[in-house]
């Protein structure tokens, strides 16, 4: 048997069912659906997706050869139950040849209305309507789509009969077009386009519909449509269906009309009826703005029948497909008719309540509401915007450059060209926008207060970037037109200076700079959200903590949904006040450890306090503390007057600052002196550090808080070499504690962020109570791509029109084939050696949702990503259990090996998650 390739629809019968989608496309998918659920649907039959491929491949011909006596049929089905025949001089059908694919590609390709119309039949559909402008004004329509979507001829001519005629009648409306000039229209397009295309319009219906199927067909490949499908990246299909529909009428008079409408509100969730309807008028009218069309509210008072049974397809609609719904519809003289339904488009507040929503009403499980809720979707929620009121064309006179859109949101405030002005104006109440060329860790605490960051150079993960992510701060960078003028006074965008002082406005969604202040607003975060996501929460097996160094940011990270933390790190610390930027400076300048441990102690207090306000604010939940990471000469000033200060300030020559600066310089700091290694070389760092936590942890443990301190060791790269570490980390830790008099648990470990350390994971793994995989280093060393060098060339591997190496870029998104083999061969060793090895993520990664995924499959205990990507690794981890193959209900599903992993079929674990479970509760992450 022959593939079928038409399914017809009407007649209160449809062919074909679900599943066929692919093939019948969204659009003829729908129209088939709404038809067996007894929507009042026009008959029709839709020509599958398969067959514009069979026409795109062997042309004209082969197509009518394959399609010929099925099209027949169908035609004549069509006919039969509309009652109608195509050409009938008295009372011809009319039909409506539409495109229609399997992903929505909106207004991307053709359809054409009114398609059966011609010189005898027009006068015909005239008689029985007893509307004569109504039918030449259709004919109109059916012209213009003509010459247009099958004759290939530009618009513009085509609608100008029509202009001409308004402007000599002075009027903007379509409709107050009479009969007579609708006629003379009509005739003016016949000669314009037998003039201009060689040919006229066919007068037999036949011939016209196989043209239309075709030109149909051949929209598929336009190329807006191409270029749509490749931004959108559409692959893997066919081609478009066509959907040929029984004509239905909006344009019979002031009791018709066409509408289109969502069966809830897309903006706020809302259920209730939101849309359009244009009185006397067809097709896109409604949304093509040729008059102001009246809001479903109107229509409730105007035809309450019709509001009414309109409301009841919604109900339909909503169960049948159990999730909100676009419509578009036709009211012939008071008659509804559905024309299209697809899953409609909605605002991020939107997904969240209509999730909830149809959680609460049973039409979907809890299971379900969080999978209806995209992770992009709690990125949009949270970020302050540029008001949507502002007009666009406001916003594009202010425009002054663009740049890489780093962190979402906007931000406004006055420049400021430095940290310590940023820390100044931010003391006097002034809210700033830092911009630098770039920046380093010597500006973190001006970035702290800025309200958004600029920078001239760097990529989406460039330090400004990072740093700026896990504060939820707005960050421009990589704004190539942005120079700052030699004399530190003002900056230049393109041709326009900005000096200090003035007003920018930074949108960091789309990497915009304005000039000015533009009104922001913070949407408020929806009821709905918070149900929706205790709901993800009771799914997720991962648990989830936050990389975060300040009290003030693990009181955030706790209302956002942290467990834990993941990573403090301790460098930021030293930044905070001059007095610790002297004490750090003074302890690196040190010649001897008796200097560097007087330098120490002054740190010490500081370190302790740190330590005591997080320790308060987790609440004795996990806090895992990063000893020093970063190679030393980032504490230190570079500039020359600077260094002059620093010189003063400790009573030694300028020369001796200048001449220690030059001799911690590195060639390749991330490969040098950093890390761990810091630890070893200057043993009287580990112990201050190691110190301040225990003697936090037993302040605060004093005052009846519990407490859970972690210590963790960067940049590991041996078995032995971290064997040192613990045992001076333990010696000192149960020093402390024995002066304290008191018992406090604690654990040690390590980061995994050297390629060595995961191979040796074994041997490491015996060692250490936990495993953090640094994720940024370790990719970094695992691909020999520097974070921060890597923009010139790394976008080229990405982008799959030009090398398209890589499907992702490494440092947003886990490079699970290369980096993840380390991560999961660590995991096994790891976890063999040591059952209860407690394993998470501390890098960037913990926040993107595809490295979460692979987290959950990877089997960790948890991911730490910064505060404001919280909620996202929390829906992320729920998804990923959702998406896990649900073992049978008994004992035997408690194994996790006996679990299918979802899609890396490499993952295997060890341990149960009894067995893990009885250790490492998840609740404690
Ligand atoms: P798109 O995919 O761009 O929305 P459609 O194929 O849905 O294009 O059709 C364009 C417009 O014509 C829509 O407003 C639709 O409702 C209307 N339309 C399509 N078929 C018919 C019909 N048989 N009767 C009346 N209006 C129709
Ligand atoms: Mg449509
Ligand atoms: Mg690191």
């Amino acid at each position: 048997m022959s593939l079928k390739r038409i399914y017809s629809f009407g007649g209160g019968r449809a062919e074909g069912g679900p599943g066929l989608r692919e093939r019948l496309g969204g659009k003829g998918a729908g129209l088939v659906e709404m038809t067996r659920i007894g929507l009042p649907v026009p008959p029709g039959f839709v020509i599958t997706t398969d067959t514009c491929a069979l026409y795109l491949k062997s042309g004209s011909a082969a197509l009518r050869r394959t399609l010929g006596r099925d099209l027949a049929g169908a035609v004549k089905r069509l006919e039969r139950v509309a009652g109608r025949r195509f050409g009938d001089a008295a009372d011809p059908l009319l039909v409506s040849v539409r495109s229609g694919a399997a992903r929505s590609m909106p207004g991307m390709m053709e359809t054409i209305l009114n398609l059966g119309l011609n010189d005898r039949s027009v006068l015909g559909l005239a008689a029985r309507s007893g509307n004569r402008r109504f039918a030449f004004d259709a004919y109109r329509r059916f012209l213009c789509a003509y010459g247009s979507v099958v004759l290939g001829l530009p618009r513009p001519p085509l609608e100008q009969p029509l202009e001409e005629v308004k402007q000599r009648l002075r009027t903007k409306r379509d409709t107050d077009v009479p009969a007579r000039d609708m006629e003379e229209i009509c005739r003016r397009l016949h000669a314009e386009i037998r003039e201009t295309a060689g040919r006229p319009v066919p007068q037999d219906p036949e011939r016209q519909l196989w043209e239309a199927i075709e030109a149909v067909f051949r929209s598929w490949m336009a190329e807006k449509s191409v270029t749509y499908r490749r931004v959108e990246r559409i692959t893997g299909l066919e081609g478009t269906a066509v959907n040929v529909v029984q004509m239905v009428f909006g344009n019979l008079g002031e009791t018709s009309g066409t509408g289109v409408c969502f069966t809830r509100d897309p903006n706020t969730g809302v259920r209730t009826l939101y849309g359009d309807v244009l009185m006397n008028a067809q097709g896109e009218d409604v949304v093509a703005g040729v008059r102001t069309p009246m809001t479903l509210g109107g229509m409730k008072s105007r035809m309450p029948t019709v509001y009414r049974q309109l409301d009841r397809v919604r109900g339909l609609l909503e169960r049948h497909y159990r999730d909100m719904q676009d419509l578009e519809f036709t009211i012939e003289s008071s008659r509804l008719y559905m024309l299209q339904c697809r899953t409609g488009k909605r605002s991020s507040h939107a997904a969240f309540r209509i999730a909830r929503d149809l959680a609460a009403e049973g039409l979907i499980t809890r299971r379900e509401a969080v999978a209806r809720v995209g992770t992009g979707d709690i990125e949009r929620l949270f970020y302050p915007v540029i008001d949507p009121e502002v007009p666009r064309r406001d916003l594009e006179t202010r425009r002054l450059a663009s740049g890489i859109g780093a962190v979402p949101g906007a931000a406004v405030g006055e420049v400021v060209l430095s940290a310590q002005e940023a820390e100044t104006a931010a003391r006097a109440g002034r809210p700033v926008i830092l911009v630098r060329r770039e920046t380093s860790p010597e500006d973190v605490a001006g970035m702290h207060v800025a309200q958004g960051i600029l920078t001239a150079t760097g990529g989406k993960t460039s330090h400004a970037a990072v740093v700026a992510r896990g504060w939820g701060k707005t960050c421009v960078v990589g704004c190539e037109t942005l120079s700052i003028e030699p004399d530190g006074g003002a900056i230049r965008l393109g041709e326009r200076v900005i000096r200090k002082g003035e007003r920018l406005t930074l949108d960091g969604t789309e990497g915009v700079v304005y000039e000015g202040s533009i009104p922001l607003v913070r949407p408020d975060l929806p009821e709905a959200y918070h149900e929706v996501m205790a709901w993800a929460d009771g799914l997720r097996r991962l648990g989830v903590r936050a990389n975060v160094d300040t009290p003030y940011d693990a009181r955030k990270a706790i209302e956002m949904g942290a467990q834990g933390i993941g990573l403090c790190r301790t460098e930021h610390m030293f930044f905070d006040s001059a007095d610790r930027r002297m004490a750090i400076r003074e302890m690196i300048l040190a010649d001897d450890a008796e200097t560097r441990e007087r330098a120490l102690a002054r740190l010490l207090p500081f370190q302790r306090q740190d330590f005591e306000g997080i320790f308060e604010a987790m609440r004795g939940r996990p806090v895992t503390i990063r000893l020093i990471d970063p190679p030393l000469h980032e504490f230190l000033p570079q500039d020359p007057e600077e260094q002059r200060r620093l010189a003063a300030r400790l009573r030694v020559p300028a020369e001796t600052v200048a001449r220690r600066v030059a001799m911690l310089h590195e060639t390749n700091p991330m490969l040098g002196h950093r890390g761990c290694r810091l630890s070893l070389g200057y043993p009287e760092i580990l112990e201050m550090q190691v110190r301040a936590i225990v003697e936090a942890a037993a302040a605060v443990k004093r005052r009846g808080v519990k407490v859970e301190p972690e210590i963790m060791h960067p940049l590991v790269m041996d078995p032995k070499e971290y064997a040192l570490l613990a045992e001076r980390t333990r010696t000192v830790a149960e020093r402390v504690l024995k002066e304290q008099g008191l018992r406090i648990a604690y654990r040690v470990g390590t980061m995994i962020e050297v390629p060595r350390a995961a191979l040796l994971a074994g041997p490491i793994g015996r060692l250490a109570d936990f495993f953090s995989f640094g994720t940024n280093d370790l990719t970094q060393m695992t691909m020999a791509l520097s974070r921060d060098d890597s923009g010139r060339f790394l976008p080229d591997y990405v982008d799959d029109r030009r090398l398209g190496i890589l499907k992702e870029d490494p440092f947003q998104s886990l490079d699970q084939e290369g980096v993840g083999q380390l991560i999961l061969w660590a995991i096994e060793r790891g976890r063999a050696a040591h059952p209860g090895l407690k394993i998470g993520i501390c890098g960037e990664h913990g926040g993107d949702p595809d490295s979460v995924r692979f987290c959950h499959r990877a089997g960790m205990d948890y991911v730490s990503c910064s505060p404001y990507r919280l909620p996202i690794a929390r829906l992320a981890a729920a998804q990923a259990a959702l998406a896990e193959v649900r073992p049978a209900r008994g004992r035997a599903a408690a194994s996790h090996r006996a679990r299918k992993p979802a899609g890396n079929g490499r993952i295997r674990r060890r341990v149960t998650r009894r067995q893990r479970g009885r250790r490492h509760p998840v609740a404690q992450a």
